[in-house]
Protein backbone atom coordinates (compact mmCIF):
# COMPACT_ATOMS: atom_id res chain seq x y z
CA UNK A 1 0.00 0.00 0.00
CA UNK A 2 2.56 2.18 1.30
CA UNK A 3 5.20 1.17 -1.52
CA UNK A 4 2.40 1.62 -4.02
CA UNK A 5 1.72 5.56 -3.30
CA UNK A 6 5.60 6.09 -2.99
CA UNK A 7 6.02 5.30 -6.83
CA UNK A 8 5.70 8.27 -9.19
CA UNK A 9 3.49 7.64 -11.70
CA UNK A 10 1.58 4.32 -9.98
CA UNK A 11 -1.78 6.66 -10.93
CA UNK A 12 -2.60 10.68 -12.05
CA UNK A 13 -5.91 12.18 -12.54
CA UNK A 14 -7.74 11.76 -15.67
CA UNK A 15 -6.84 15.38 -16.75
CA UNK A 16 -3.17 14.51 -16.03
CA UNK A 17 -2.43 13.87 -20.27
CA UNK A 18 0.18 15.36 -22.61
CA UNK A 19 -2.11 17.43 -24.23
CA UNK A 20 -2.49 19.26 -21.04
CA UNK A 21 1.42 18.99 -19.82
CA UNK A 22 2.92 22.36 -19.16
CA UNK A 23 6.55 21.60 -20.42
CA UNK A 24 7.87 25.63 -20.17
CA UNK A 25 7.13 25.40 -16.92
CA UNK A 26 8.56 21.71 -16.25
CA UNK A 27 11.59 22.65 -17.85
CA UNK A 28 12.29 25.88 -16.07
CA UNK A 29 11.49 24.06 -12.10
CA UNK A 30 14.06 21.40 -14.16
CA UNK A 31 16.69 23.83 -14.75
CA UNK A 32 16.01 25.69 -11.37
CA UNK A 33 17.15 22.31 -9.39
CA UNK A 34 20.01 21.95 -11.78
CA UNK A 35 20.83 25.66 -10.96
CA UNK A 36 21.04 25.05 -7.38
CA UNK A 37 23.82 22.11 -7.63
CA UNK A 38 25.86 25.41 -8.57
CA UNK A 39 25.53 25.55 -4.55
CA UNK A 40 28.57 23.06 -4.35
CA UNK A 41 30.76 25.14 -6.10
CA UNK A 42 29.87 28.53 -4.68
CA UNK A 43 29.46 28.26 -0.98
CA UNK A 44 30.43 31.43 1.08
CA UNK A 45 28.57 32.40 4.83
CA UNK A 46 27.44 35.17 3.63
CA UNK A 47 25.14 33.59 1.17
CA UNK A 48 24.09 30.94 3.73
CA UNK A 49 23.20 33.36 5.58
CA UNK A 50 20.91 35.34 2.47
CA UNK A 51 19.38 32.14 2.03
CA UNK A 52 18.34 31.77 5.97
CA UNK A 53 16.81 34.99 6.13
CA UNK A 54 15.18 35.09 2.70
CA UNK A 55 13.86 31.42 3.74
CA UNK A 56 12.28 32.49 6.69
CA UNK A 57 11.15 36.20 4.78
CA UNK A 58 9.08 34.00 1.33
CA UNK A 59 8.31 30.87 3.08
CA UNK A 60 6.87 31.79 6.96
CA UNK A 61 6.36 35.61 6.23
CA UNK A 62 5.37 35.61 2.71
CA UNK A 63 3.42 32.17 1.95
CA UNK A 64 2.38 31.07 5.14
CA UNK A 65 1.50 34.02 6.88
CA UNK A 66 0.46 36.04 4.34
CA UNK A 67 -0.36 33.65 1.22
CA UNK A 68 -1.98 31.07 3.21
CA UNK A 69 -3.55 32.44 6.65
CA UNK A 70 -4.29 35.84 5.94
CA UNK A 71 -5.02 36.02 1.60
CA UNK A 72 -6.41 32.50 1.31
CA UNK A 73 -8.33 32.02 4.84
CA UNK A 74 -8.91 35.90 5.50
CA UNK A 75 -8.09 34.45 9.16
CA UNK A 76 -7.03 37.96 10.52
CA UNK A 77 -6.91 41.25 8.96
CA UNK A 78 -3.90 42.81 8.23
CA UNK A 79 -2.89 46.81 7.75
CA UNK A 80 -2.43 47.29 3.84
CA UNK A 81 1.03 48.23 3.35
CA UNK A 82 2.24 45.33 5.52
CA UNK A 83 -0.23 42.84 3.66
CA UNK A 84 1.43 44.11 0.18
CA UNK A 85 5.08 44.26 1.44
CA UNK A 86 4.25 40.40 2.47
CA UNK A 87 2.24 39.73 -0.41
CA UNK A 88 5.54 40.68 -1.75
CA UNK A 89 7.82 38.63 -0.46
CA UNK A 90 5.36 35.68 -1.31
CA UNK A 91 5.73 36.23 -5.04
CA UNK A 92 9.37 35.67 -4.34
CA UNK A 93 9.11 32.21 -2.96
CA UNK A 94 7.95 31.33 -6.73
CA UNK A 95 4.82 29.85 -6.11
CA UNK A 96 2.88 32.07 -8.27
CA UNK A 97 1.15 35.11 -7.64
CA UNK A 98 -0.97 35.84 -4.58
CA UNK A 99 -4.16 35.35 -6.35
CA UNK A 100 -3.21 32.12 -8.60
CA UNK A 101 -2.29 30.49 -4.92
CA UNK A 102 -4.98 31.43 -3.25
CA UNK A 103 -7.22 30.11 -6.13
CA UNK A 104 -5.65 27.17 -6.26
CA UNK A 105 -5.56 26.71 -2.53
CA UNK A 106 -9.12 27.43 -2.00
CA UNK A 107 -9.61 24.63 -4.77
CA UNK A 108 -7.81 22.46 -2.84
CA UNK A 109 -10.03 23.01 0.72
CA UNK A 110 -13.44 22.86 -0.99
CA UNK A 111 -12.70 19.39 -3.06
CA UNK A 112 -9.89 17.92 -0.75
CA UNK A 113 -9.31 14.26 -1.97
CA UNK A 114 -11.76 14.39 -4.31
CA UNK A 115 -11.99 14.50 -8.01
CA UNK A 116 -11.00 18.08 -8.61
CA UNK A 117 -8.35 18.93 -5.63
CA UNK A 118 -5.21 20.04 -7.38
CA UNK A 119 -2.90 18.01 -5.21
CA UNK A 120 -4.80 15.20 -3.95
CA UNK A 121 -1.65 12.42 -2.67
CA UNK A 122 -4.37 9.67 -3.63
CA UNK A 123 -3.01 9.58 -7.07
CA UNK A 124 0.64 9.57 -5.80
CA UNK A 125 2.99 11.19 -3.34
CA UNK A 126 4.92 12.45 -5.91
CA UNK A 127 1.57 13.81 -7.34
CA UNK A 128 1.12 15.77 -4.77
CA UNK A 129 4.38 16.63 -3.98
CA UNK A 130 5.63 18.37 -7.39
CA UNK A 131 3.98 16.56 -10.47
CA UNK A 132 0.55 18.50 -9.92
CA UNK A 133 1.51 22.09 -11.46
CA UNK A 134 3.23 20.94 -14.31
CA UNK A 135 -0.77 19.73 -15.87
CA UNK A 136 -3.21 22.35 -16.71
CA UNK A 137 -6.33 21.63 -14.14
CA UNK A 138 -9.43 21.81 -15.77
CA UNK A 139 -10.69 24.61 -12.70
CA UNK A 140 -7.21 26.36 -12.78
CA UNK A 141 -6.71 27.63 -16.54
CA UNK A 142 -4.85 30.92 -15.87
CA UNK A 143 -7.80 33.24 -17.42
CA UNK A 144 -9.07 36.03 -15.10
CA UNK A 145 -12.91 34.58 -15.29
CA UNK A 146 -11.14 31.58 -13.32
CA UNK A 147 -8.96 33.93 -10.88
CA UNK A 148 -12.59 36.02 -10.25
CA UNK A 149 -14.23 33.56 -9.67
CA UNK A 150 -11.86 31.68 -6.62
CA UNK A 151 -10.38 34.83 -5.69
CA UNK A 152 -12.74 37.48 -5.74
CA UNK A 153 -11.96 39.29 -2.74
CA UNK A 154 -8.52 39.40 -4.06
CA UNK A 155 -9.41 40.55 -7.76
CA UNK A 156 -11.24 43.50 -6.38
CA UNK A 157 -7.30 44.65 -4.82
CA UNK A 158 -5.42 46.47 -7.27
CA UNK A 159 -2.33 46.14 -5.28
CA UNK A 160 -2.58 42.01 -5.88
CA UNK A 161 -3.73 42.68 -9.21
CA UNK A 162 0.03 44.42 -9.80
CA UNK A 163 1.53 41.28 -7.86
CA UNK A 164 0.26 38.94 -10.13
CA UNK A 165 0.49 40.52 -13.55
CA UNK A 166 4.24 41.51 -12.37
CA UNK A 167 5.30 38.00 -10.57
CA UNK A 168 7.55 37.01 -13.34
CA UNK A 169 9.11 40.80 -13.51
CA UNK A 170 9.68 40.95 -9.75
CA UNK A 171 11.79 37.57 -9.30
CA UNK A 172 14.23 38.06 -12.58
CA UNK A 173 14.18 41.90 -10.55
CA UNK A 174 15.29 40.36 -7.42
CA UNK A 175 17.54 38.04 -8.67
CA UNK A 176 19.48 39.80 -10.68
CA UNK A 177 19.85 41.94 -7.46
CA UNK A 178 21.03 39.21 -5.49
CA UNK A 179 24.07 39.21 -8.28
CA UNK A 180 24.38 42.67 -7.36
CA UNK A 181 24.25 42.69 -4.39
CA UNK A 182 27.08 40.13 -3.90
CA UNK A 183 29.04 41.47 -6.79
CA UNK A 184 29.62 45.07 -5.26
CA UNK A 185 29.63 44.86 -1.83
CA UNK A 186 30.92 41.18 -1.78
CA UNK A 187 33.67 42.10 -4.03
CA UNK A 188 33.59 40.71 -7.26
CA UNK A 189 32.18 37.77 -9.28
CA UNK A 190 32.47 34.77 -7.34
CA UNK A 191 30.65 36.31 -4.26
CA UNK A 192 27.80 37.90 -6.86
CA UNK A 193 27.31 34.20 -7.59
CA UNK A 194 27.55 33.10 -4.31
CA UNK A 195 24.66 35.16 -3.23
CA UNK A 196 22.49 34.68 -6.21
CA UNK A 197 22.84 30.59 -5.93
CA UNK A 198 22.18 30.50 -2.39
CA UNK A 199 19.97 33.54 -1.58
CA UNK A 200 17.97 32.78 -5.10
CA UNK A 201 18.21 29.34 -6.80
CA UNK A 202 19.24 26.93 -3.51
CA UNK A 203 16.45 29.42 -1.43
CA UNK A 204 13.93 28.34 -3.95
CA UNK A 205 14.06 24.54 -4.45
CA UNK A 206 14.28 24.63 -0.75
CA UNK A 207 11.08 27.11 -0.16
CA UNK A 208 9.13 24.85 -3.24
CA UNK A 209 10.41 21.76 -1.57
CA UNK A 210 8.98 22.17 2.23
CA UNK A 211 5.95 23.83 1.13
CA UNK A 212 5.24 20.76 -1.31
CA UNK A 213 5.45 18.70 1.48
CA UNK A 214 2.37 19.62 3.27
CA UNK A 215 0.32 19.02 0.05
CA UNK A 216 2.02 15.35 0.62
CA UNK A 217 3.46 14.41 3.95
CA UNK A 218 0.96 15.78 5.77
CA UNK A 219 -1.88 13.59 3.93
CA UNK A 220 -0.11 11.14 4.36
CA UNK A 221 1.91 10.79 7.87
CA UNK A 222 0.96 11.96 10.85
CA UNK A 223 -1.59 11.62 13.27
CA UNK A 224 -5.19 12.54 13.19
CA UNK A 225 -7.23 14.77 16.31
CA UNK A 226 -9.98 15.52 14.42
CA UNK A 227 -12.12 13.09 11.78
CA UNK A 228 -11.94 14.91 8.79
CA UNK A 229 -13.59 13.87 5.59
CA UNK A 230 -9.91 13.83 3.75
CA UNK A 231 -6.24 12.57 4.87
CA UNK A 232 -5.30 15.24 6.47
CA UNK A 233 -2.67 14.58 9.12
CA UNK A 234 -0.55 16.60 11.91
CA UNK A 235 3.18 16.26 11.32
CA UNK A 236 5.54 17.11 13.36
CA UNK A 237 8.24 17.89 10.94
CA UNK A 238 6.61 19.10 8.06
CA UNK A 239 5.39 21.84 10.93
CA UNK A 240 8.80 22.49 11.91
CA UNK A 241 9.93 22.98 8.47
CA UNK A 242 6.78 25.13 7.12
CA UNK A 243 6.88 27.16 10.36
CA UNK A 244 3.65 25.54 11.90
CA UNK A 245 1.80 24.83 8.46
CA UNK A 246 2.70 20.53 9.68
CA UNK A 247 -0.24 20.78 12.13
CA UNK A 248 -2.58 20.21 8.77
CA UNK A 249 -5.16 18.19 10.03
CA UNK A 250 -6.24 20.84 12.79
CA UNK A 251 -5.94 22.96 9.82
CA UNK A 252 -8.17 21.43 7.67
CA UNK A 253 -10.88 20.83 10.72
CA UNK A 254 -10.66 24.60 11.19
CA UNK A 255 -9.50 26.31 7.97
CA UNK A 256 -10.19 29.49 9.20
CA UNK A 257 -8.09 29.54 12.51
CA UNK A 258 -5.26 31.83 12.22
CA UNK A 259 -3.48 28.81 14.97
CA UNK A 260 -2.78 26.10 13.21
CA UNK A 261 -1.26 24.05 16.54
CA UNK A 262 -3.95 24.03 18.94
CA UNK A 263 -1.84 22.74 21.69
CA UNK A 264 1.50 23.15 23.56
CA UNK A 265 3.56 21.11 21.78
CA UNK A 266 2.28 21.87 18.39
CA UNK A 267 4.79 24.65 17.83
CA UNK A 268 3.34 26.85 15.74
CA UNK A 269 5.90 29.99 15.17
CA UNK A 270 3.55 31.70 12.22
CA UNK A 271 0.91 31.98 14.96
CA UNK A 272 3.64 34.17 17.35
CA UNK A 273 3.82 36.09 14.56
CA UNK A 274 0.21 36.69 14.24
CA UNK A 275 0.03 37.08 18.02
CA UNK A 276 3.04 40.18 17.68
CA UNK A 277 1.13 41.68 15.04
CA UNK A 278 -2.17 41.77 17.51
CA UNK A 279 -0.30 43.03 19.95
CA UNK A 280 1.29 45.87 18.22
CA UNK A 281 -2.19 46.67 16.71
CA UNK A 282 -1.34 45.83 13.66
CA UNK A 283 -3.64 42.87 13.30
CA UNK A 284 -7.08 42.86 14.37
CA UNK A 285 -9.91 39.77 13.96
CA UNK A 286 -7.75 37.23 14.40
CA UNK A 287 -9.56 33.70 14.69
CA UNK A 288 -8.63 31.48 17.10
CA UNK A 289 -8.24 27.86 17.48
CA UNK A 290 -11.85 26.12 18.82
CA UNK A 291 -9.43 25.18 21.56
CA UNK A 292 -9.29 28.86 22.44
CA UNK A 293 -12.60 29.88 21.53
CA UNK A 294 -14.19 27.33 24.31
CA UNK A 295 -11.57 28.58 26.96
CA UNK A 296 -12.34 32.22 26.31
CA UNK A 297 -16.25 31.33 26.67
CA UNK A 298 -16.05 29.44 29.21
CA UNK A 299 -13.85 32.35 30.91
CA UNK A 300 -17.15 34.40 29.93
CA UNK A 301 -19.00 32.40 31.44
CA UNK A 302 -20.68 31.66 28.03
CA UNK A 303 -22.60 28.50 27.36
CA UNK A 304 -19.94 26.38 25.27
CA UNK A 305 -20.09 26.12 21.71
CA UNK A 306 -20.21 22.68 20.27
CA UNK A 307 -16.92 21.84 18.54
CA UNK A 308 -17.39 21.00 14.80
CA UNK A 309 -15.71 17.99 14.53
CA UNK A 310 -15.10 15.56 17.36
CA UNK A 311 -11.72 16.05 19.13
CA UNK A 312 -9.42 13.10 19.61
CA UNK A 313 -6.74 13.24 21.73
CA UNK A 314 -5.20 10.19 20.79
CA UNK A 315 -4.43 9.19 17.26
CA UNK A 316 -7.15 7.89 15.17
CA UNK A 317 -7.54 4.19 15.75
CA UNK A 318 -8.67 3.51 12.03
CA UNK A 319 -6.01 4.01 10.23
CA UNK A 320 -3.57 1.82 8.95
CA UNK A 321 -0.77 1.71 10.88
CA UNK A 322 1.41 2.24 8.47
CA UNK A 323 0.66 5.76 8.17
CA UNK A 324 0.82 6.58 11.53
ZN1 LIG B 1 -4.40 19.94 2.56
ZN1 LIG C 1 -5.44 26.11 3.88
Amino acid sequence: MILSRLLPFSALPPYATWQRFNAPLFTLYVLLHVVALAGFFTFSWQGLLVMVVMSFSTICLGITLCYHRLLAHQSYKLVKPITYFLALLGCLAFQRGPIWWTATHRLHHSKTDKEGDPHSPKYSVWWAHFLWPFFWHPQLDDSEEMLQRLAPDLWKDPGMRFLERHYNGINVLFLLLLFALGYWLGGGLKMGLSILVWGGFLRIIYGLNVTWLVNSAAHLWGYRRYDTPDTSRNNWWVALLTWGEGWHNNHHAHARSAKMGFVWYELDVTYWIISLFRKLGLATQVVGSPLDREKDRQRKGLQTEPLSMPLKETMNPRLPKAHQ
